[in-house]
């Protein structure tokens, strides 16, 4: 029914031969005046998180419109004829879909999170604080696929917040081969890890598997040249309650207001409220985005590149800031 559909609704679905997958019904297209305009607006933010779009065609002038949007952002597309009789949904147009969904299917290279840097039988510290931060009774996302990845890869994995780094440490009869910190406890961790001792972030594990690390680093540099009144822009890849002590509203701007010296025009785009314009930021820094495509995170490093704007993430610019960014080290493959 036109008008139905407003802002992009989410759920999450588990789908045969895809897995979870969260499906985004878009508002419909073609609603005339400023309303319109906004609703076209916020389904087309969603193209760029989007791994496979189902376009429903239903004879609108707008559908082919839609189709070359799609195809210009590289999106598989699964079309279906628009109003199927309901009789033909259960037999043959969800069943056929869900087909055309799995062919339709990127092809998903095996990634590993900690890329090339442990194999079988390496000893792995893990320094995961559990703080008020911390979601009430579990680990966040980053911290679990990193831990299920290590026991996967026959690593042994030791666990332990960054007060009970020292003790751990201490427990090991030989120096672990990689220390995986929070990216907001390394300098603490630096502070009591011996130097020659390889130290990374979950957040830089992160980036290495869906962001661009390379992008990352090399922007980072913008730094040090940040001057009291620029533009930083603060990139969330969801929607989230922030708390008090939260890394990218608080922690990151202080960091960077002390190292500049003087005020910063900060800026929080959460979800998908990533700017269009980007041009009047001296510097982007993207969140670890734990819940983001791949698909979203390279968009963001693409309109960012291509605005001439640097742009980095958490873990890289606390590594920058702590001053340990050449001591980090950063996912192989
Ligand atoms: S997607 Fe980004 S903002 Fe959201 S919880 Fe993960 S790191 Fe934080």
């Amino acid at each position: 029914m036109p008008g139905t559909t407003t802002d992009p609704v989410r759920k999450a679905i588990e789908l045969p031969g895809l897995g979870p997958c969260i499906l985004v019904d878009t508002a419909g297209y073609g609603d005339p005046g400023a309303l319109g305009a906004e609703r076209e607006r916020r389904s087309r933010a969603t193209i760029d998180a989007t791994d496979i779009a189902v376009l429903l065609r239903s004879g609108h002038p707008e559908d082919d419109r839609w189709l070359q949007l799609l195809k210009t952002a590289q999106v598989p597309v699964v079309e279906v004829p628009g109003r199927p009789l309901i009789p033909d949904l259960g037999n043959t147009v969800i069943p056929d879909l869900i087909r055309n969904l799995q062919a339709a299917r990127p092809d998903e290279k095996p990634r590993f999170l900690t890329g090339g840097l442990v194999g079988q039988g390496d000893v792995v510290v893990l320094v995961m604080p559990q703080d008020s931060e911390a979601p009430k009774g579990r680990l966040i996302l980053p911290q679990v696929q990193v831990l299920r990845e290590l026991l996967d890869l026959g690593c042994i994995p030791v666990c332990c917040q960054p007060e009970g780094l020292q003790r751990a440490l201490d427990s090991l009869s030989a120096p672990p081969s990689l220390t995986i910190t929070d990216s907001q406890a390394f300098a603490k961790v630096n502070a009591i890890l011996p130097a020659d001792y390889p130290l990374t972030s979950f957040s830089i594990l992160l980036a290495g598997a869906k962001g661009d690390i390379r992008t990352f680093r090399e922007s980072a540099k913008a730094i040090d040249s940040l001057k009291p009144g620029d533009r930083v822009l603060i990139a969330e890849a969801c929607t989230h309650v922030p708390d008090t002590e939260d890394i990218g509203r608080v922690k990151i701007p202080n960091l960077l207001r002390k190292k500049v010296g003087g005020d910063l025009a900060v800026t929080i785009a959460a979800g998908n409220d990533f700017p269009d314009d980007l041009t009047p930021y001296r510097l982007i820094i993207q969140c670890g985005g734990c819940v983001a495509t791949e698909r979203l995170l390279r968009s963001r490093i693409k309109k960012a590149l291509l605005a001439g704007v640097p742009i980095t993430n958490y873990g890289i610019a606390l590594a920058a800031l702590t001053g340990i960014l050449d001591r980090v080290v950063i996912p192989r493959s």
